[in-house]
């Protein structure tokens, strides 16, 4: 059984065996909580990531795809990158949203990690709105099988912490 957590926060500042990244699918860095995990993990995340894009991953990470790396300076053993869809009205994208949970998953159960925080991806740049992107995180995370014991959802601010706390 996989328990779910909720905080409030700033998931640079979580420890947990695994933080996920919402990146994009440069890997080489961008803004919200993609950059904070560059700023504060140091440049280890950053040689990693280019050494994806120079080995497998030529043209980028696809969207609903994850990969590991080192956190470097954060408090955990691996950053998790994933690549979330941005929020489109004329299609439904909601698949590569959940894939994100799982394939992060996956990449979890593969490294041994049996904590791992997650903020809400692409409920910030890429546009999802909250309460959809609470509901397709909580439901894909229940529905994955899974050897990760606990899964933390670090929400930045109240709104988000609501709408995860409406799906628990
Ligand atoms: P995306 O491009 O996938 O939308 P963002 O980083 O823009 O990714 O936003 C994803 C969510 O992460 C948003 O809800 C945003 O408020 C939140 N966020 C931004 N910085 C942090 C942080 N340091 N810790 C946790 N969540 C964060």
């Amino acid at each position: 059984m996989t328990t779910i957590r909720l905080v409030q926060g700033d998931i640079t500042r979580e420890s947990a065996d695994a933080i996920v990244n919402a990146a994009n699918s440069s890997l080489l860095g961008g803004g919200g909580v993609d950059g904070a995990i560059h700023r504060r993990g140091g440049p280890a995340i950053l040689a990693d990531c280019q050494k994806l894009r120079a080995s497998h991953y030529g043209k980028g990470l696809p969207t609903g795809k994850a990969v590991a790396t080192t956190a470097g300076d954060l408090d955990a053993r691996w950053v998790i990158h994933t690549v979330g869809p941005r929020y489109s009205h004329e299609e439904d994208r909601s698949h590569l949203l959940a894939s994100c949970y799982r394939e992060s998953l996956r990449v979890a159960d593969e490294l041994g990690a049996r904590t791992v925080a997650f903020p809400a991806v692409s409920a910030g740049i890429y546009g999802w709105p909250m309460d959809d992107a609470a509901r397709i995180a909580v439901e894909t995370v229940r529905e994955t099988r899974t050897a990760v014991e606990e899964v933390r959802f670090v929400l930045f601010d109240e709104t988000a912490y609501r709408a995860f706390a409406g799906r628990i």
